[in-house]
């Protein structure tokens, strides 16, 4: 086992595919936690609403609903997915995307995610290295992949990934991973306040709601990274980004009604690249700024 750790510290290439392979596994992992963490979600809702108001209408499905039950079927025809239809990427390619058991076309989205995962995590990698720093940041791409894809199916960043993430940034600040712990926690509480402020103000002025309560605990964690000073290059390229994309969606559909865009996925790229530039990035800006 010695040797094997050894080998993966000295060389690059084998660090790198490790990571790769292992990232398509996890990749495909979140597919599931994609899927079914928005249902367990509403599901405990809905038992708290009906547990408050005294409802004893039965909960529909008491059949267990988690991460691992139950078992993975076809939503067309319930043929369960067997082991070997389930290895990530190449079990689609095998199957042509398509079911095993009725033919039904498999969305393209699974095995996607999965590459996207992996690639981002080598690329990550590459950029930190075989220590503490590589390893921990291919753990926070994990959990953005996965509220990046939530928050575009379901308009929902769920306190179960941003909470814990948050308090992985506080705690890896105690041995300065990626900052010190001063910066992490001024970071994580301006993160949330910065947001939490805009949401009030723009509420107070327009009566509407412009973002949830989620993107602030998410720019919390994201603090909590890259310190406080990460937090106007986050908020600043999400904002372009977001622009952007917002333009560009209001274009392709040619109606003027202002249809609601997540903010999440805008802020987990932003930090994501804030995680591995700010110095760069801060660099640049003061250039430009005293050139
Ligand atoms: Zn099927």
């Amino acid at each position: 086992m010695d040797a094997i750790i050894q080998l993966v510290q000295q060389s690059l290439p084998v660090f790198l595919t490790v990571v790769f392979i292992f990232s398509l596994l996890v990749g495909s992992f979140l597919n599931v936690v994609i899927y079914r963490l928005p249902i367990m979600m509403e599901r405990s809702w809905k038992a708290e609403y009906q547990s408050y108001f005294h409802e004893d209408t039965p909960l529909d499905g008491a059949a267990p609903f988690n991460l691992v039950k139950p078992d993975s079927t076809c939503p067309h025809c319930g043929h369960k997915i067997r082991a070997w239809e389930n290895i990530p990427v190449l079990s689609y390619l095998w199957l042509r995307g398509k079911c095993a058991g009725c033919g039904a076309s498999i969305s393209a989205r699974y095995p996607l995610v999965e590459l996207f995962t992996a690639a981002v995590c080598t690329f990550t990698a590459w950029h930190f290295g075989a220590g503490p720093q590589g390893l921990w940041a291919i753990l926070i791409v994990y959990v953005l992949i996965a509220l990046l894809f939530i928050d575009l199916d379901k308009m929902l960043l769920p306190d179960q990934l941003t909470l814990p993430l948050m308090w992985l940034g506080l705690v890896l600040s105690t041995q300065t991973v990626f900052v010190s712990t001063n910066d992490a926690i001024i970071g994580a509480a301006a993160g949330y306040l910065s947001l939490w402020s805009v949401y009030w103000l723009f509420k107070l002025l327009t009566g509407k709601e412009g973002m949830g309560y989620g993107d602030f605990k998410l720019l919390a964690a994201l603090g909590a990274f890259t310190g406080w000073q990460g937090l106007p290059i986050i908020i600043l390229l999400s904002s372009v980004v977001g622009a952007i994309a917002g333009i560009t969606i209001m274009l392709v559909q040619r109606k003027g009604q202002s249809l609601a865009i997540p903010f999440g996925p805008y802020l987990a790229v932003a930090g994501y690249l804030t995680l591995l530039y700010k110095t760069q990035i801060i660099d640049v800006y003061l250039q430009w700024v005293f050139a």
